[in-house]
């Protein structure tokens, strides 16, 4: 992490810029996917809590797997959101249930890869490029409460 939902920050800076080329729904189901390995070892209680899904290899894994299963997912909890809207809400809360090949693709892996990007700044436990190297160079270069400044700032921007 920084908490999963801080990563939602720069997810919907980037949606306000790509716009239709860009699932934040996706994102956001990487995002989630990402963090399940942290929280099954933070409840294991293991010493090292950001193992391989924390890599930029693993990234690429687990960015296929949100493309694959997290399009076809998100495009039903889209369906289901505007299926369960008053119709009085229909025409501003609605959206497009649809989600075409490259705002998922784009979704997934930048979603993926921004994760790696923005956890190596703050956890000393990860090696973004393991099996390659066991360095983590972003480590601690800003520090983390501004790393969550920035998330929130991102977050909070598209908001307005
Ligand atoms: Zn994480």
């Amino acid at each position: 992490m920084p908490f999963t939902p801080f990563h939602m920050g720069p997810g919907t800076a980037i949606k306000a810029v790509c716009g239709k080329y860009f699932s934040l729904t996706v994102f956001g189901f990487s995002q989630v996917i990402m963090d399940i390995e942290p929280l099954v070892r933070m409840v294991r209680g293991d010493s090292v809590l950001h193992g391989v899904t924390h890599t930029y290899l693993g990234a690429i894994c687990i960015g296929a797997f949100s493309v694959l299963v997290g399009k076809p997912f998100c495009a039903s909890l889209l369906r289901f959101w505007n299926a369960g809207l008053e119709p009085k809400y229909l025409r501003w809360l609605s959206t497009q249930a649809d989600i075409s090949w490259t705002p998922a693709i784009a979704g997934a892996f930048i979603g993926t890869f921004s994760h790696v990007l923005l956890d190596s700044v703050m956890h000393a436990d990860m090696q973004p490029f393991a099996p390659f190297s066991i360095s983590n160079a972003l480590l601690d270069f800003i520090p983390v409460g501004f790393l969550y400044l920035i998330c929130l700032f991102l977050d909070s921007v598209v908001i307005r």
